[in-house]
């Protein structure tokens, strides 16, 4: 009898928890901005990056940046922030405890790590991260958070690990599989990969929005980033089943992947990695 009682308390008080994090995760800078005023912002924003010269940069991570270096797209290069500059690197275990092996904090510029491992993955949000003081908005790749909402983390965290197991570890995903295996997916809509690229270090999330809807309707690509953050939601205790959005974003990409905008040879690299 009680144990049903519990049972029936956690179900009500799961559904209400559910509810709560759809209201919260919402897609306020994309809806309130239009493309002119981002495309200022972003202009704002890339002139000051870019007079910065390299200076205090920690030993460590010297080599890693090379390799970025040499590996990213030569276009996108000026569009990389220069938070390396002064870059605090700090070892913290107590983020096991939440089963991280690293973080990054863009307003304290510091980075947390249980090992040197993990700064294969941090360093790529290091250098796609940004805050903007003037709006307290953080922009970190694909992510875009401030105190309206969160928006963008499950593609974001898929594209960062992917680029880290690509750049750094033959390919060897380390971290968020599936979003990893839906960032892949992603990416072959791109006839140009560099342009997938550009938009995260540009911290470009409604261009890719546009750039997607040659694909699928807005809202449609909306509800995708919407999934894929309900999915990653890094307190998974507030989502129901995150193999539920997983597999629905499957279903979407793999219904674009229909799309006479593609080209056969995309359309079967698709195809493949859903497959896989
Ligand atoms: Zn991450």
């Amino acid at each position: 009898m009680q144990e049903a009682i519990i049972e029936l308390v956690t179900g009500i008080a799961k559904d209400l928890l559910f509810v709560s994090t759809i209201t919260t995760i919402e897609i306020p800078m994309l809806t309130k901005m239009n493309k002119v005023d981002y495309d200022n912002l972003l202009k704002k924003r890339i002139s000051n990056t870019a007079k910065e010269e390299k200076s205090n940069v920690d030993e460590k991570i010297k080599p890693l940046l090379k390799r970025i270096e040499e590996t990213t797209n030569k276009n996108n290069i000026k569009y990389i922030n220069k938070n390396i500059n002064n870059l605090k690197i700090n070892k913290d275990y107590f983020l096991l405890l939440k089963g991280w092996t690293g973080s990054y904090n863009v307003k304290d510029n510091k980075v947390n790590i249980v090992n040197d491992d993990a700064l294969y993955h941090e360093i790529f949000h290091v250098l796609s991260g940004e805050y903007d003081k003037i709006e307290d908005t953080i922009y970190d790749g694909f992510l875009v958070s401030n105190k309206n909402g969160k928006v963008g983390i499950g593609l974001n965290e898929g594209y960062t690990e992917y680029k880290a197991s690509t750049t750094f570890r033959n390919g060897k995903v380390k971290a968020y599989k599936k979003e990893v295996k839906l960032a892949k997916i992603v990416e072959e809509f791109f006839y140009n990969k560099k342009d997938m690229e550009e938009y995260y270090y540009r911290h470009n999330l409604p261009e890719f929005i546009y750039y997607m809807s040659q694909y699928a309707d807005k809202e449609e690509i909306k509800s995708f980033i919407k999934d894929y953050d309900l999915m990653t939601n890094t307190n998974k205790l507030l989502s129901q089943s995150p193999n539920y959005y997983y597999v629905r974003n499957l279903i979407r990409l793999n219904k674009w992947s229909e799309s006479n905008n593609l080209s056969p040879n995309q359309k079967n690299n698709i195809k493949q990695l859903i497959k896989k």
